[in-house]
């Protein structure tokens, strides 16, 4: 008998701890729905910042407006962590063409590969040989590539839908394509933009050369889907063509630059630390709104929405901004570092890094044990559609904060739309939908009040369910 009342007093009890967690993420979302500040914070961090690649003037007022901003959210701390990073700037607009006989040509839209070398001044111009990927280069060896201009040609696949993997199974292309045309002679490398869909805009990204001698270095540049089409029809009808294309871009010594950081300091475990975050810089085309100012003015609104949910986290609750993930994720590297250094505890931290779209679930880095507690919580997010609780990846500023008993997420949006922006001079502020947008900065905030409330406790039993 006596057992009997214990186990429905555990019943009882569970049942009312698990009602007082359903109430809060309703005030949770209730509150990012009707007084969220993530819109507003990315309307000016997109419209009146604007593009911030690391090592630019943007970057850094993108640092102290961000600084002052979570300054107003009335947090315990706030403070800049310095980090040297990378400087490349694009220089003079990028201009191509495909040159079907002489004097008769047609524009194309292409834009340099960051960490790209310059064209000569006067450009390039030189016959092309395409290629569906890097291992069909060893295939038509030197004699076929020597002096002319490898486009890499391979599409993102459709049937794909995690666009991500579409994107991971093509940005071998982007990342080392010119190094490795280079090693066979090539001139130059064009690289078909990693986008679903066809359009006009060419999307930059982070390529590198490796070990390659400065001297040795070949230009690269990324060309709107159109265009590829376009330039592979013609090489079909006829493989003579010529493509011209010059580029000013140039690698400039590092500079310094900040993480921005923001604390709640917990009242029962300030030692135990659980981030969240997102990448302050982006690239330079556009504004950054979807990569990753979305995730930028989430992770602020997660601490906002705390306060406002009338949360006292237990735990520390720290907002990192990272500096320069796109091409050398100095920032992410920089707050391990410090965080190992200070033996500091991060028992969970949270990215937002796929874009500004309706929240579906998230995915986590952790051992079995740590994920059946996530799985524990996933009939909370039921009413708010977020069903995609999977291991599997988390994100790049987090990563290296890995250890055995951190747990690392990544908020997964739907992403159909993502890799149409990503990039590119149309990733703007107008292509983000509000509601999207803070059902995403709710959803974040709820599993970092999961966290903060039980702390990360193994359930040592089998998985309930595992894709
Ligand atoms: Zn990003």
């Amino acid at each position: 008998m006596k057992r009997i009342l214990f186990l429905c007093a555990c019943c009882v009890s569970m049942l009312s701890m698990a009602q007082s967690d359903a109430e809060v993420l309703k005030k949770i979302y209730d509150n990012s729905l009707t007084n969220g500040q993530s819109y507003q914070w990315l309307d000016y961090l997109s419209n009146q910042i604007g593009g911030r690649l690391s090592g630019s003037l943007n970057a850094e007022r993108a640092v102290q407006w961000t600084k002052e901003e979570l300054e107003k959210v009335g947090l315990d701390k706030v403070w800049l962590q310095p980090v040297m990073v990378p400087k490349w700037v694009r220089g003079t607009p990028e201009f191509a063409y495909i040159e079907t006989a002489p004097g008769k040509t047609t524009n194309v839209n292409i834009c340099a590969l960051g960490g790209s070398v310059a064209t000569p001044a006067l450009g390039i111009k030189a016959n092309v040989i395409e290629v569906q990927g890097i291992e069909d280069l060893k295939l038509l060896g030197r004699e076929k590539i020597e002096g002319k201009i490898v486009f890499f040609n391979r599409p993102m696949d459709a049937t794909q839908i995690n666009t991500f993997k579409a994107y991971g199974g093509c940005v071998d292309q982007r990342g080392t394509g010119a190094k490795e045309a280079g090693e066979y002679g090539a001139v130059a490398a064009i690289v078909r933009s990693l986008n679903l869909r066809l359009d006009d805009f060419p999307h930059t990204g982070a390529m590198n050369y490796g070990d390659t001698p400065v001297s040795e270095r070949i230009p690269s540049a990324a060309i709107s889907t159109n265009d590829a089409e376009l330039l592979s029809t013609m090489l079909k009808l006829n493989s003579e063509i010529k493509f011209y294309f010059r580029q000013h871009c140039k690698q400039l010594k590092d500079v310094l630059s900040h993480n921005v950081i923001g604390e709640i300091t917990g009242s029962e475990f300030p030692d135990e630390y659980i981030v969240v975050g997102g990448h302050l810089d982006s690239w330079d085309l556009g504004d950054g709104s979807h990569d990753d100012g979305a995730g930028i003015v989430q992770s602020m609104d997660v601490l906002r929405l705390l306060k406002k949910s009338g949360v006292k986290p237990k735990r520390s609750i720290r907002v990192v901004l990272f500096m320069n993930e796109e091409n050398g994720m100095r920032g992410g590297n920089k707050y391990a570092e410090v965080a190992k250094r200070k033996s500091e505890n991060h028992i969970f931290a949270l990215e937002s890094d796929s874009g500004g779209f309706t929240p579906r679930g998230f995915s986590f880095d952790c051992n079995d044990a740590n994920f059946n507690q996530v799985l524990s919580w996933k009939s909370l997010f039921k009413p708010y559609l977020i069903h995609f609780f999977e291991q599997g990846g988390s994100g790049a500023d987090i990563g290296p904060l890995k250890n055995k008993n951190i747990v690392l997420a990544g908020l997964r949006p739907d992403t159909q739309r993502y890799f149409d922006y990503h990039h590119a001079a149309n990733d703007t502020f107008d292509a983000i939908n509000k509601r999207e947008l803070e059902l995403g900065a709710a959803t974040m905030t709820a599993l970092v009040y999961l966290y903060d409330k039980y702390g990360v406790q193994p359930i040592n039993t089998k998985p309930v369910f595992k894709n």
